[in-house]
């Protein structure tokens, strides 16, 4: 049996899925990026083979993507984070036809719409500010002495969310301390956060419109809180994957085996 292997490389985590021939996940693993996008990336594929008791030579091909892709130069391809998240978001799908992805990752945020054969029909990007990402996510809960895998339980326990009014994370950052100062909780804090992404998120994703089934991935689709403040600003539902942080790098890992399939090299092995 041979594996393929896809590894999306963010601004804040590496994450690398790995199928086997019959697109069955194998093996997963999410690590921190740090600054050195290559030397990681090595590591963390070496630490994943290590754990499964494969070979090097068992990793028949490998597809990169995500904001550190190019920088790795061990994959045999890279593809865009908009196609490998296109196609994870098909295979992760727990019902309905996906139309709509929403992914929200650690410094930017996109909303994908797909047509009614999975192909990319048009998406929009938002990497030039942080309210709406996992960066605004990661300044809160350091701010309120948390860790941000903790923000999702308080969300549901506020009274009533507050306002953030900042457009920017430093702002907001300032407005966040001034809050705690005059006696606001942190649950009311953490819910005000999570709407504001998700009205941003929403505005987004208003621009390229919003069709059935909407798909929630990313790392922060994790955050049961902020799942609840998207529904509530999108309206509807949305179907979040079990490992909703791994969507990109398994879509990338399915074209992993697509490519090695059309290159015919199985035949030789
Ligand atoms: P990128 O691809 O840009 O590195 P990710 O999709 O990996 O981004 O998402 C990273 C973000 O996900 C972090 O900034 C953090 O806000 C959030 N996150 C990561 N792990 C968790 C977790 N266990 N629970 C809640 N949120 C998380």
């Amino acid at each position: 049996m041979k594996y393929f292997a896809g590894i999306d490389i963010g601004s804040t985590a590496i994450k690398i899925v790995l199928v086997d021939e019959n697109e069955r996940i194998e093996a997963h693993q999410v690590s921190a990026t740090g600054s050195h996008f290559h030397r990681n990336t090595v590591e963390a594929l070496g630490r994943l083979i290590e754990q499964t008791g494969f070979s090097r030579g068992d990793i028949a091909y490998i597809t990169s993507t995500g904001y550190g892709r190019k920088l790795f130069k061990e994959a045999d391809e890279s593809v865009s984070e908009i196609t490998a998240n296109g196609a994870g978001a098909g295979a992760g799908r727990v019902s309905g036809e996906v139309r709509t992805i929403i992914n929200i990752g650690g410094q930017d945020s996109k909303v994908i719409l797909l047509d009614r054969d999975g192909h990319i029909k048009n998406f929009v990007m938002n990497d030039k500010c942080a309210a709406g990402t996992g960066r605004f996510l990661e300044m809160t809960a350091r701010n309120l002495g948390m860790e941000v895998e903790d923000l999702g339980a308080l969300h549901h326990k506020a009274q009533a969310p507050l306002t953030i009014n900042s457009t920017c994370t430093v702002f907001a950052e300032s407005e966040i301390i001034s809050q705690l100062a005059h006696g606001h909780n942190r649950e009311e804090i953490i819910a005000g956060v999570h709407y504001s992404i998700a009205r941003r998120i929403v505005r987004l994703a208003k621009r390229v419109g919003i069709e059935d089934t909407v798909f929630f991935d990313g790392g922060p689709a994790l955050n049961a809180g902020m799942v609840s403040a998207l529904e509530d600003e999108l309206m509807r539902k949305v179907v979040v994957p079990e490992l909703p942080q791994l969507t990109t790098a398994r879509g990338a890992a399915l074209l992993a085996r697509s490519a090695w399939i059309g290159t015919g090299e199985q035949v030789n092995v």
